[in-house]
């Protein structure tokens, strides 16, 4: 079986079992946080446990290595969105040691893309349309460097209220453990 049809086949069956039940909760974060995090595999169930939120508790955006890119994209708009709307009052940005994002060059993933077959011409369009690829695809060099970016993106963001703290704290992918790096009180 493949995946798709495994998840389905599992889902059919979760759904049926009304094994959703202990997960039902409401749109409005009950902890009245945001947290912005990497999509590491680790950081799954584990930060949520080490932060004790529970389903319904925090609005959480994935990027890699918790690092926004642009002041308009999809992270920067999600923020905005959840302090607006969404009764967002703190922002918890939380990197992670050991991430892939630090130390990533772009020259790692496009040598990976070409011999997984994409063309030099399909690289060569995505700079005919003005897009500085070694920029957009590089990490980070050190994981606080990273958080305190995207804390200083948000921080400083034109349509961000300011009086919404913006914390910055990294977590210890195997023990949970979370380090202070930012206090948004401040
Ligand atoms: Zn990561």
């Amino acid at each position: 079986m493949r995946k798709l049809e495994g998840i389905l086949a599992y889902n059919d069956k979760f759904v049926r079992r009304k094994e959703y039940i202990p997960y039902q909760t409401g749109k409005y974060p009950g902890d009245k946080i945001l947290v912005v995090t990497c999509m590491d595999t680790r950081l799954l169930e584990l930060l949520p446990k080490a932060m004790n939120l529970q389903n319904g508790d925090a609005k959480v955006v994935k990027t890699a290595g918790a690092l926004i890119s642009s002041p308009y994209g999809s992270v920067m708009r999600s923020i905005l969105v959840g302090v607006s709307l969404l009764a967002v009052e703190e922002v918890f940005v939380i990197g992670h040691h050991d991430c892939g994002m630090i130390g990533l060059e772009s020259g790692m993933v496009l040598d990976r893309i070409k011999q997984m077959g994409v063309m030099q011409e399909d690289l060569d369009s995505v700079y005919d349309q003005g897009v500085d690829v070694e920029k957009w695809l590089c990490g980070c060099s050190k994981v606080e460097e990273g958080v305190m970016h995207s804390v200083n993106m948000i921080r400083n963001h034109p349509l961000f209220p300011s009086n919404i703290p913006v914390h910055g704290l990294v977590i210890d992918p195997n023990t949970g453990k979370l380090d202070e790096v930012i206090r948004g009180y401040e």
